[in-house]
């Protein structure tokens, strides 16, 4: 469904490229929902355009690409990067980071929805045979169609990220793309947000890729999910895999940090902050907060291989107690 082959992209500086994405290799599989953790600056957003194709200046892709594979006319089609802007909102859409905040605040929602189909997508209908079919659409998400003769800022925090949710689904694409859709909004309207994600994957048997700095709410609702740390992919797996078996040191680390209820012992984060893009350690990136680090992995990079089936992990450790196990 999407494939990220090898992907290394930088942003370019004044004072050279720095390296964001660091040779990332994965699979995102159709009707599921993947999940995309780490903490702020690990490359997570960038991961995210890349996979949309919002690949503008200072943003470069050095190696590797992705690839959307659609089912079409009963074959599939491949978009690759570059090409996937041809598939944008009827294959795949993205809901931003502070969507609320991409709705023109002076322009009604129904203007809004209609400047966003594209005309193929509507073929002969008139504008306002278009606006009942959203409007349908809004009511079967349970949202009033009176929104559409709103303006942006006449709407909540929470019904702005419903709508633009609505609006990156009306076509049900095969893939969305979410980026911290839950940010910035209080938890009772956080829950209602993932429900309505859940909800709407289910119902369309689509891939939703959703990213967030928040774990538990991967815990919440991902099926598989990878953590990034400073520009790589450390672990991926099932996510009720990775929460009940935690194998790098750094996803042990997040998932002993997350708050649990009944349990009053303080919670202290990882000791210290990644790594400084402009110049990373050589070796294991996380080695200066790892409390397993050794001389091998401060000259080592570890290479991000199946320690288990269908569980991959970038960590020495690992490996080594791996090919222990088999011999
Ligand atoms: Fe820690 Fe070494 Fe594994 Fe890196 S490779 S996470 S430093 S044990």
């Amino acid at each position: 469904m999407l494939k990220v082959e090898n992907l290394s992209t930088s942003y370019r500086t004044i004072d050279g490229d720095v390296r964001v994405l660091n040779r990332v290799n994965f699979q995102i599989n159709e009707n599921e929902i993947f999940g995309i953790a780490g903490e702020s600056g690990c490359g997570k957003t960038t991961l995210l355009k890349v996979l949309y194709d919002i690949i503008d200046f200072p943003l470069q892709v050095d190696e590797g690409r992705v690839v959307l594979s659609v089912k079409k006319n009963g074959g599939t089609v491949d978009f690759e990067t570059g090409r996937i802007r041809n598939a944008w909102w009827k294959h795949i859409s993205y809901v931003p980071q502070a969507a609320q905040s991409v709705l023109n605040p002076i322009t009604r929602l129904k203007t809004q929805f209609l400047d966003s189909i594209p005309e193929e997508y509507r073929k002969n209908e008139t504008k306002q045979q278009t606006l009942d079919r959203v409007a349908h659409y809004l009511e079967e998400l349970s949202l009033s169609p009176d929104i559409l003769e709103a303006y942006p800022f006449q709407l909540s925090g929470g019904m702005r990220q419903r709508a633009i949710i609505a609006l990156a689904t009306f076509m049900s694409p095969s893939v969305v793309l979410a980026d911290e859709p839950t940010t910035a909004l209080d938890v009772v309207v956080q829950r209602g947000i993932l429900m309505m994600l859940m909800r709407l994957q289910r119902k369309l048997k689509n891939t939703l890729v959703l990213v967030s700095h928040d774990i538990g709410v991967h815990y919440q609702i991902t099926h598989r999910m990878g953590i990034m740390y400073s520009g790589s992919l450390v672990e991926l797996g099932k996510t009720a895999d990775l929460f009940r078996e935690p194998l790098h040191p750094y996803t042990k680390l997040l998932i002993e940090a997350l708050p649990r209820i009944g349990d009053k012992r303080p919670r202290t984060g990882i000791p210290g902050r990644p790594p400084a893009l402009t110049n990373p350690p050589d070796g294991c990136r996380f080695a200066p907060r790892c409390p397993y680090a050794t001389e091998m992995c401060r000259k080592h990079v570890p290479e991000f291989r199946e320690a288990q089936p269908g569980r991959f992990v970038a960590c020495h450790l690992v490996q080594e107690e791996a090919s222990e196990n088999v011999r």
